[in-house]
């Protein structure tokens, strides 16, 4: 059997009328890259007729996957199912609803051929006739997502994105996390490109998702921060602030003691001796739970069996095993 070039992911609940237009434009822009590939469709524990659709697909076409989750786990932990079974040395994740459009994946390829690990796609035209809040809403949030991650894309919520395999095989993914893939390879040091894609509002079905979502998101986010052991020292980052608090403690001391000793005022009337033993014992414990963290951060890194590096290339290692 010749080698899978591209495995195309799609996660899907409850998206049963467009399961058969996605297939006829995805098979269509395939066939025609002249690719060995596969498409694997993640049922997402939809209760439509979604999965015995899919079953006929691919009773007619072998190239074409199904994998049915137990239950609805969400869609990062269907795309997370997607990548673990793929075969494919380029990965690409397209959503279900006919959002994104296959045509552009041609152009998402030829980024990782100009030597890019990760094609992100922007959905550049989507706020076309949308309320200025929605807008809004997502430009702050892939703002500040920019800002935190060190990586500036206009998008990371979109999920059609191409993927070298070795770099999205490195990344663990957790909560509502899929959309910060390219955030977790970029600290891994993976070479990221944004590609203009085009946007259609999805025509049936309705989106999962509420405004609830953006809370999810940042709530991820801080998470993804602490958790990106290969760049964080969380000693670094508790110890700072125990040391602020500590020394507010000492400066409170001295206010205290400047009372004591001229006079002025007996510092038991103030508020003076809680603060100073709030800012000393608050200080000690954040530097307690910082060492905590680094505790864990290692066992994390140590029980996923990571290496403090990784490896882009290995040249003439041919005969050595490791
Ligand atoms: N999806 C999924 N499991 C879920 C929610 C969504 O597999 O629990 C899939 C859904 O079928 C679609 C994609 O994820 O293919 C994006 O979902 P949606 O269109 O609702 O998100 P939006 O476009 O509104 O961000
Ligand atoms: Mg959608």
């Amino acid at each position: 059997m010749k080698n899978i070039n591209l495995s195309i992911i799609v996660p899907v609940f409850n998206e049963e009328e467009n399961l058969n237009p996605l297939y006829n434009q995805l098979t269509e822009v395939l066939c025609r890259l002249k690719l060995n590939y596969e498409i694997i469709f993640v049922d997402d524990g939809s209760d439509d007729q979604g999965l015995s659709i899919l079953k006929k697909i691919a009773d007619k076409d072998k190239r074409i996957k199904i994998i049915q989750l137990k239950k609805n786990f969400g869609q990062t932990a269907a795309i997370s199912a997607g990548i673990d079974y793929a075969q494919g040395e380029v990965i690409i994740t397209i959503d279900a609803d006919l959002e994104n459009d296959p045509k552009d994946i041609p152009k998402l390829l030829s980024k990782l051929n100009e030597g890019f690990d990760i094609a992100s796609g922007w959905r550049k035209n989507r706020w076309k006739d949308k309320p200025l809040t929605r807008r809004l809403t997502s430009q702050v949030a892939n703002f500040l997502i920019s800002k935190i991650v060190g990586l500036k894309l206009h998008d990371y919520g979109c999920t059609l994105k191409a993927y070298k395999k070795n770099v999205i095989k490195e990344v663990n993914l957790y909560g509502e996390m899929h959309r910060f893939i390219p955030a977790l390879a970029f600290w891994q040091g993976a070479k990221i490109a944004e590609v203009e894609i085009n946007y259609k509002p999805r025509k049936f079905g309705q989106s999962k998702y509420g405004i609830e979502r953006v809370i999810k998101v940042l709530l991820d986010l801080v998470t993804l921060k602490f958790l990106s052991g290969y760049t964080t020292k969380p000693i670094h980052f508790f110890g700072k602030i125990g040391f602020i608090s500590m020394f507010l403690g000492f400066l409170t001391f001295l206010w205290a003691l400047y009372y004591k000793l001229t006079g002025k005022k007996d510092f038991i009337e103030t508020p003076l001796p809680i603060a100073i033993v709030l800012f000393i014992v608050l200080g000690i414990l954040l530097i307690l739970i910082g060492l905590l963290a680094e505790i864990i951060i290692r066992i994390y890194n140590e029980s996923q069996n990571k290496k403090i590096y990784l490896i882009r290339k290995k040249i003439n290692f041919r005969n050595y095993e490791k």
